[in-house]
């Protein structure tokens, strides 16, 4: 079995505490991990504190954006490799792994590169008070080391965005992987050797949150800055872990993501929506749709072929022609999904489709699939419509006019992306301008430039992410004023 290492200076260390890495297709182990132990995560920061003092902390910005494109092509290159791992440690379909996971990961470290060399200076001509002239530049310091610390939903590209901005601005990174989906950190590791990246600059160290690599890492007082895509209530933690020696933090958290669906909309364009926002990555995104909403005209309708199209979602592993749909990541998260369903039956709940363990008869059995799952009928109070389930799930709700609708898709204290379907135009303009959300889709779900950033409000998130503001957050700049 593939046995996965630490990154530390350039070497793969082993601490012989290893844990199992399981495919959730199947449930069958596919590597064991070594977890990092506190003197390991020390072992690490410390490499990349000397990487800061070395060559790297001097090499040019044209430099570090040379080495971010060879990062970008060689992740294209061993572009299978990455799928592979990534398709076994989340369960997602190939196509999705390759043009999402992978592929968007690759054009961040270009991206960044180019945003990089744009980005990092400013001038102003300043008139001063005596009638004279002056010069103000502004110039980008790397903070230094910073931890990336990414959840197992969508491993690679949610990485990529805090490792591809931290280098281009010219840090040195500790990234930590979820203990679920911990190689495509590691071939990433292999990409940066192979590329030239110096040892040092980009070090991983696997395991647990709790006791484990997350908290140790969280802990170090030399790390300078904190990346954190994940739960609410980790983010929390690692906030006031941060805030010893107030360290920064970027936090991009859970989601309790409302769609409205007005009655003019076109249920052509929108059911292939819904199908992706509610069961794409059998609903493990942080911007999936749980709580939709559909003006009663068109409620009974859209009820009835959503859940039309929820039976025809084609459920199966990763490499199955025309799977739509893959597994939970994990025994343990299907347990929470599972029980989160029975629970809203429970509180009154009407279980439209859905709930159920799909059956195969073969090895997929020891997987962790779960049926497509619509519920309708619970109060806006109920666990199931205010609280994240992270799964192939939404409960479905009528609505008779704008200003309630608004009420209800804001009643939430996530504030990640909402998604609005109709064909009036300043309709639509003008609820977007009330969600309470970072993101907003008008007639489409997840359609991104990642150029543009995205930032979670309330429980879903601090600080921006994405676009230039990436840059900033994993800088210090400073203003020089030159009087002429
Ligand atoms: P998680 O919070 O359990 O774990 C995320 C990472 O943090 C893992 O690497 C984990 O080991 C580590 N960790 C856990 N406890 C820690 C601690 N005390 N200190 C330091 N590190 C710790 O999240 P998850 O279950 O891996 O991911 C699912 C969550 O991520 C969902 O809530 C989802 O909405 C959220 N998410 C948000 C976004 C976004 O952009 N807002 C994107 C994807 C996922």
């Amino acid at each position: 079995m593939q046995e996965v290492a630490n990154f530390i200076q350039g070497q793969w260390v082993k601490t012989g505490a290893t844990f199992d890495n399981i495919n959730p297709a199947n449930g069958k182990p596919v590597a064991v991990v070594h977890e990092a132990n506190a003197e390991t995560v020390h072992a690490a920061v410390s490499a990349a504190q000397a990487a800061m003092q070395g060559p790297w902390g001097k090499m040019p910005l044209a430099k570090r954006c040379q080495l971010l494109y060879k990062i970008a092509d060689e992740i294209e290159r061993r572009m299978d490799d990455f799928v592979a791992l990534e398709c076994e440690d989340v369960g997602v379909p190939e196509p999705v792994a390759r043009a999402v996971f992978i592929g968007r990961a690759a054009h961040l470290f270009r991206l960044y590169a180019d945003q990089a060399k744009e980005h990092m200076e400013r001038s102003y001509s300043v008139d001063t008070p005596d009638g004279g002239k002056a010069l103000a530049y502004t110039f980008h310091r790397p903070k230094g080391v910073v931890a990336a610390i990414a959840p197992w939903n969508v491993p690679m590209l949610l990485l990529a965005f805090k490792v591809a901005p931290a280098l281009a601005a010219g840090n040195a990174v500790v990234a930590k992987p979820s203990e679920v989906t911990p190689r495509s950190a590691t071939l990433l590791a292999e990409v940066m050797q192979s590329v030239g990246v110096p040892d040092g600059v980009y070090n991983v160290v696997q395991g647990f949150g709790r006791d484990s690599a997350g908290e140790y890492l969280t802990q170090h007082q030399g790390v300078m800055a904190y990346s954190f895509t994940g739960e609410s209530t980790t983010g929390a933690a690692i906030m006031r872990a941060a805030a010893t020696g107030l360290r920064d933090v970027s936090l991009e958290l859970g989601g309790k993501n409302p769609a409205i669906i007005f009655a003019d909309a076109n249920l052509d364009a929108v059911l292939p929506g819904s199908q992706m926002s509610c069961f794409s990555n059998t609903g493990q995104i942080c911007f999936a749709t749980e709580r939709t909403y559909v003006e009663r005209a068109l409620y009974d309708e859209y009820v009835e072929r959503l859940t039309a199209v929820a039976q025809s979602v084609k459920i199966g592993a990763p490499f199955e022609a025309g799977v739509q749909m893959g597994p939970l990541v994990s025994q343990a998260h299907r347990e929470k999904v599972s029980a989160a369903i029975e629970r809203a039956v429970k509180d009154g709940g009407e279980l439209v489709y859905g709930g159920g363990i799909p059956e195969f008869g073969d090895e997929r059995d020891q997987g962790f699939f779960i049926q497509p799952t619509i519920v309708t009928g619970l109060p806006e109070t109920a666990d199931f419509v205010q609280h994240e389930i992270f799964g192939p799930v939404t409960h479905i709700q009528p609505f008779d006019d704008e200003d309630e609708v608004i009420a209800l898709a804001t009643n939430t204290a996530y504030g990640l992306a909402s998604t609005i379907w109709t064909q009036n135009i300043s309709c639509g303009h003008r609820v977007a301008a009330q969600m309470q959300s970072g993101l907003i889709w008008l007639n489409c779900w997840q359609l991104r430039d990642l150029r543009a950033p995205f930032s979670g409000h309330g429980l879903s998130g601090v600080g921006t992410q994405g676009g230039t503001e990436s840059l900033e957050f994993f800088s210090d700049v400073s203003t020089v004023t030159l009087k002429l």
